[in-house]
């Protein structure tokens, strides 16, 4: 509790607002592009943006797991549920659209899906019902993949398998870097998938691309500290990789997850909602565990979908290129209660997030 009170300290966000003021440029415009749907939640929630010089921009990047599922894999779930497949997924993934239909609307005719809290819950529906076949959707990035990976080591029911649309983040914020009038100064780069990857996975960011990079944890104190950290490092010219969420996050990070991850899965090239494919950012079960692929066993495999509905700005909104605000759909004809694109659906969507704040 009381740590959580420090985090949200008043006179300590406006001092650091204040030393954000200063170092800040006068002139020319820096834009810090962070990679995580909670680190927009705490921006947008507590209009973090608004302590901000408007020299100083932060942008979201593709953040959000939900958003970031091509249409393409949401079909796969949706044709499995219509085969009579149970189906098994987190609550957010619902609604996801599909090229078509949302797993949501296969619901509503009669298929069965339903909403787990935890892979483990999709084990125990499976045990329970040794009749009939079960699948888990397994979307989310590196944080949701070990839990993912550990189950799958240990040898599920065999009526269980995985229809595996995990995502690596660091293969993300390298397209950022290269759409050419994108234009990053800065990244923060994301506290829960950095305990599982260590400080050292963006290594490649200062050394390579002479990028700031600050691995920040999630309260409104640890983001201005961040956007502080990176003004600081563009000030001084330089390009170092910092670690604001010290707390948390170490070097290795979590060695026991990676392990896991890396025994469960090879790394391939996968399909970004609205943005193509990018190469090596997913993950793939490995063949020795193909008897737990959904793919394999029931022979599903849609290779294009219908990411974006007419209108649907979500590959901007994703890049940080465009506000949610921008988008001629939001709230319009896309709200929380009806969302068109998939940026609107998770509570980790940069445009829900601004639906849900903005007044
Ligand atoms: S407002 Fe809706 S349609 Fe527009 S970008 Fe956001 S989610 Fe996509």
């Amino acid at each position: 509790m009381f740590e959580q009170l420090k985090f949200r300290d008043q006179n300590l966000a406006s001092r650091i607002a204040a030393k954000i003021q200063e170092i800040a440029p006068k002139n020319d415009v820096v834009k810090i592009c962070h990679v995580c749907g909670t680190h927009e939640w705490t921006i947008t929630h507590y209009g973090l943006r608004s302590l901000l010089p408007p020299t100083v921009e932060v942008i979201a990047g593709p953040g959000c797991p939900v958003c970031v599922t091509p249409a393409s894999e949401v079909d796969e779930a949706v044709v499995l549920a219509i085969k009579g497949v149970v189906v098994t997924c987190f609550g957010d993934v619902l609604r996801v659209p599909g090229s078509e239909q949302s797993l949501l609307d296969a619901k509503a005719k009669g298929a069965d899906v339903r909403v787990v809290y935890s892979v483990l819950d999709a084990v125990r529906m499976a045990e329970k019902e040794p009749s009939k076949e079960f699948v888990f959707f397994a979307i989310g990035f590196e944080t949701t993949a070990p839990s993912t990976a550990i189950e799958i080591l240990r040898k599920p029911p065999k009526n269980l398998s995985f229809l595996v649309s995990h995502r690596l983040i660091p293969p993300a914020m390298e397209l950022l870097l290269g759409i050419g009038d994108l234009h990053i100064d800065g990244f923060i780069a994301p506290g829960h998938v950095s305990t599982v990857i260590g400080l050292k996975a963006y290594e490649i960011f200062p050394k390579a691309y002479r990028m700031p990079t600050v691995v920040a944890g999630f309260e409104p104190l640890d983001v201005l500290f961040a956007i502080y950290m990176v003004l600081k490092q563009l000030r001084e010219g330089v390009a170092r990789l910092e670690n604001e969420y010290v707390r948390a996050v170490s070097w290795e990070g979590n060695t026991k997850a990676q392990e896991a991850m890396y025994k469960a899965f090879d790394i391939v090239d996968g399909e970004w909602r609205g943005l193509g494919k990018l190469p090596s950012s997913a993950f793939r079960l490995k063949d020795e565990h193909a008897a737990f692929d959904a793919r394999e066993k029931f022979r599903v495999r849609i290779t294009r979908g219908r990411d974006l509905p007419p209108g649907c700005q979500c590959h901007l909104v994703m890049i940080g290129k465009i506000r949610p605000t921008e988008c001629p759909l939001f709230m319009k004809i896309c709200t929380p209660q009806k969302p068109v694109g998939a940026c609107m659906v998770s509570m980790e969507g940069t445009c829900r997030i601004w639906a849900k704040s903005i007044r």
